[in-house]
């Protein structure tokens, strides 16, 4: 619980209708998409960047820890206010500030929704390239503290690739703005990529400029199905090294397409061992080009079949049986944990027959889902941590999944970031003298620790 003085400070800030602290209240604030919980001592709703820098001020006054919270779809545990404290949150400051389609950027507040952005950028032939699986529901804010990818950014790029600028209050209080409206800045040290999948443990994030692009022309849908797993991930490798470069390119085994199926009835194929969701944009001539190309190569690699998306409707079809993937799964079992190992992409078939090994040596039955043309995998086990027995067996197959992809040169994670779930694997992908670097340089911004604390720094 807060001492009474700082709970009176923070009301002061943001007034009593936007300060929580009632235990039932704050048990909403205590997880996320993983697996742990911990209670903060307040939840405080802000409108303002001036409110951040002043709740900041009290905070590293009192020395009490501050999480910032968008949404909370989190995979990785990263807005779990572990060391208690105070639970910030984003989701009143939701307003889209600027458009401005000719020079190709918006202006917006963290707690704006991604699909919100979509939605608003849509009528003027533009969007924004970053489309992680929650885009429904997760917050710019929480993007951009997560470095947030998603299937078309395989062509597109992470979150960090479309900031231009922000601002960012630090833990003193004090409000900081680097970068600007200019789709070239080499201004001084590139601060955006600092902040950008810091997981809020450097400061909180209160504006921030994204670059936009035009909406292609084009786009083709398609599902091609394999009755090796093995077939489709060659097939990944095979037309990802012959330098085309699809928009997005998804694969799912057959566990994930029953997951699926039982759940939406979609008329995916449950028999096939692998499918592989591949879109393509551009200008129409050369899509159609490259859509042979990739034909020919998935036939070349034993395709069963090939179906095209002849409608818009028939493209959200596909869309959203790959969306739902991570919710269908959730149904399997009372708990689900899901992880985000990236390899190159040349080893995704061997990535995927170890993680197949290590399922098989711990009685596991492990879902692939992978971003397969980045290499960005997400195995997924459906398991109950009160089967004390099992749940061994889940963390174990799992710390040998991180070792794997550490051994053939992949990383911890592609898009959900490290959080609670990975920390203690940071040393199989950075040495010693890199960890204690990042150390030294939250130290800078954050002296008293009160920013996010006990997370991977
Ligand atoms: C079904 C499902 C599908 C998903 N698919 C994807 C996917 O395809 N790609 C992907 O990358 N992720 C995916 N995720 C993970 C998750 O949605 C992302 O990490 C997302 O970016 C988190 O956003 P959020 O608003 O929920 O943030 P939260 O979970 O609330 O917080 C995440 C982190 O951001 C920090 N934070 C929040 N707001 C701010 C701020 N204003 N300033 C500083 N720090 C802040 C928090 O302290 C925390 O450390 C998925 C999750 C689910 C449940």
């Amino acid at each position: 619980m807060l001492d009474i003085k700082i709970k009176n400070q923070l009301i002061e800030v943001v007034g009593q209708n936007r300060y929580l602290d009632r235990k039932e209240e704050l048990a909403c604030f205590s997880y996320d998409a993983f697996i742990k919980e911990a209670m903060p001592d307040a939840v405080v709703f802000v409108q303002t960047a001036d409110e951040v820098a002043r709740i900041l001020k009290v905070a590293s006054e009192h020395k009490v820890p501050v999480t910032g919270r968008g949404a909370g779809t989190s995979v990785c545990g990263a807005p779990i206010p572990v060391k208690n404290g105070i639970v910030l949150c984003f989701s009143k400051m939701d307003k889209i500030i600027e458009i401005n389609t000719a020079d190709r950027y918006i202006v917006v507040e963290p707690g704006v929704v991604n699909a919100d952005i979509q939605n608003a950028l849509a009528p003027s032939g533009f969007f924004y390239p970053p489309d992680p699986g929650s885009m429904n529901t997760s917050t710019i804010g929480g993007n951009i503290a997560q470095n947030a990818g998603g299937p078309r950014c395989l062509k597109y790029g992470v979150t960090m690739d479309y900031i231009l600028g922000m601002e960012v209050v630090l833990a003193s209080g004090k409000i900081v703005k680097f970068g600007s409206k200019n789709i070239k800045d080499v201004t001084g040290y590139k601060l955006c990529s600092l902040f950008c999948g810091s997981e809020g443990t450097l400061g909180l994030v209160t504006q921030v400029i994204l670059k936009v692009l035009p909406i292609p022309e084009t786009v083709k849908t398609m599902l091609v199905t394999f009755g090796k797993l093995d077939h489709t991930a060659r097939a990944v490798s095979d037309i990802i090294g012959s330098g085309i470069l699809p928009a997005a390119m998804e694969l799912m085994d057959k566990m994930t397409v029953n997951a699926i199926e039982d759940s939406s009835h979609l008329g995916l194929d449950r028999k096939a061992e692998g499918t592989l969701l591949i879109e393509i944009d551009g200008v129409k001539e050369a899509c159609e080009k490259e859509m042979d190309n990739i034909i020919e190569r998935v036939k070349k690699q034993g395709a069963l079949d090939i179906q095209y998306a002849q409608t818009p409707e028939d493209r959200e079809r596909l869309w959203t049986a790959r969306r739902s993937a991570y919710g269908v799964f959730a149904k399997l079992a009372p708990d689900i944990l899901s992880e985000d190992v990236t390899v190159p992409v040349s080893k995704v078939p061997v990535m995927i027959k170890r993680i197949n090994k290590i399922g098989e040596r711990h009685g596991l039955k492990i879902g692939v889902l992978a971003h397969a043309g980045d290499g960005n995998m997400h195995p997924l086990i459906p398991a109950d941590r009160n089967n004390k027995e099992e749940w061994v067996r889940v963390e174990k197959a799992f710390d040998e999944i991180f070792h794997a992809a550490a051994e053939l040169d992949g990383t911890l994670s592609g898009e959900h970031g490290i959080g609670l779930a990975k920390s203690d694997y940071l040393p199989l992908v950075m040495n010693k003298d890199t960890i204690e670097l990042m150390s030294r340089i939250k130290h800078a911004v954050d002296p008293d620790n009160i920013l996010n604390p006990g997370k991977f720094v």
